[in-house]
């Protein structure tokens, strides 16, 4: 009989069947991570399921990304149902093959409590053994009671709680992006956001209690008016309270052995309406929570952010970035990669790091290399074919990326930003 490891983390029960089938379960007991034969599988709230698989290409390996129908999330349910309840019988028989991974937090809490991994185990593969393909996808529809779609995280928020204050984004007209073309802007009340947040509560259940950040969605929503802001967060915060701590990494260690407290709220924004916001509600804002403001600064080209439609210019960034920082605020920067292809390609490198240059960044600041995913029928692909311009190959992009690493003189982390890429093709929520 094969050797089956269980890991248990504060959030997230494994099942590994020799490495060679893997499942991870949240603590509500929804799947959430299944590898098998060398392909993985990533399972959102929602529903989605996205099939992550390398394969060989032109001597090399490219990755595959591609969301499962409905048949095929239903035989993973299947899979995944069946490893849950081998391990339950395997607990119940105390099968020598069973091997326990318990990180030191998780062993602490045990040893403290007097108890055996099994009794955490057992109620957790009870629960995971109550998701059948069925009840899955009966959540991924209550999931839209909650939520209009979630577009699009940073990849450090991820697995942040997601409270959509906003819904789509303010501008809405950059030529390369359709993340909210489908719903028009609009902000909620704070009673619509207090019945809001109550729901998400009750949608995630336990699953809440492994996630580590608050995201204020959808896109710009910081430019909403402070006072409501202000409301939104003190809200959240009643439900999902707020761990203490002066930096970043003091909370996030608080909130590592106290499940249930968030580090704090995130938030995506544009250049023009960061840069207009006064320091002083900034200040506000961070002394309520807020920790990071994301802005998709795409490009130090003036030329190539009109080429981009992008609102403000990219020397708003500066500005934006030091109201931020002196509010005591953190950045996460989002560079495209490839934006304007061949034509725009020399610029973008040299302006893009001029640009970043000019900013004191440091080590709660990110920065973002995301690769541009063209959307067939959108002004930008219209644009680069009117002008015949040349797309940039994989290898052009890693050359660009490289490039460009190389030009931002920001110190490495931790006495600089983290560097990463960031593809939006692998987001599911
Ligand atoms: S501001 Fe951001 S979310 Fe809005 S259209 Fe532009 S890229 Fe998309």
């Amino acid at each position: 009989m094969a050797e089956l490891t269980l890991s248990i983390k504060p959030d997230t029960l494994t099942l590994s069947r020799e490495h060679r089938r893997i499942v991870a379960f949240d603590r509500e007991g929804r799947w959430t991570t299944v590898f098998v034969d060398g392909v993985a599988y990533q399972r959102g709230l929602s529903g989605q399921v996205l099939e992550k698989a390398l394969q060989p290409e032109n001597g090399g390996l490219r990755k595959r990304l591609r969301a499962l129908s409905p048949e095929e999330r239903a035989r993973l349910a299947e899979m995944t149902a069946e490893l849950a309840g081998e391990a339950r019988l395997r607990l119940e028989r105390g099968d020598g093959l069973l091997r326990w991974e318990l990180p030191p937090l998780v062993a602490r809490v045990l040893e403290e409590a007097a108890l055996r991994p099994e009794a955490l185990a057992l109620p957790w593969l009870e629960r995971a053994l109550a998701w059948d393909g069925a009840r899955l996808e009966g959540d991924a529809r209550r999931f839209l009671d909650v939520y209009q779609p979630i577009s699009i995280l940073p990849p450090d928020q991820y697995r942040a709680v997601y409270l959509q204050a906003t819904s789509g984004c303010s501008y809405n007209k950059c030529s390369f992006c359709d993340l909210y073309r489908d719903r028009r802007f609009a902000m909620k009340t704070v009673e619509e956001f207090r019945r809001h947040v109550e729901a998400v509560r009750d949608f995630l259940g336990r699953t809440a209690l492994g996630r580590r950040t608050l995201f204020l969605g959808d896109g710009n929503a910081l430019m909403a008016p402070t006072d409501r802001l202000l409301h939104w967060m003190e809200t959240a915060s009643s439900v999902f309270p707020l761990a203490p701590g002066a930096t970043i990494a003091e909370r996030l260690r608080y909130v590592e052995s106290h499940p249930g407290s968030y580090e704090g709220f995130y938030i995506f924004q544009d250049l023009f309406h960061t840069r207009e916001k006064p320091v002083a509600e900034l200040q506000a804002l961070a002394a309520h929570g807020l920790r990071r403001v994301y802005l998709g600064v795409e490009t130090g080209s003036e030329a190539l952010s009109r080429f981009l439609h992008k609102p403000g210019r990219p020397s708003y960034a500066l500005q934006a970035v030091r109201n931020l920082h002196r509010a005591g605020l953190a950045v996460g920067l989002i560079l495209l990669l490839g934006a304007g292809g061949s034509a725009y390609a020399a610029e973008h490198v040299v302006q893009t790091a001029d640009l970043l240059n000019r900013m004191e960044l440091g080590p709660d600041d990110l920065i973002y290399y995301s690769p541009i995913v063209e959307i067939p029928g959108l002004p930008y692909q219209q644009a680069m074919d009117a002008e015949g311009i040349r797309r940039l190959d994989e290898a052009e992009l890693e050359e660009q990326r490289r490039l460009l690493d190389a030009a931002i003189r920001a110190p490495r982390w931790p006495r600089g930003p983290r560097r990463s890429l960031y593809d939006i093709r692998e987001f599911v929520y």
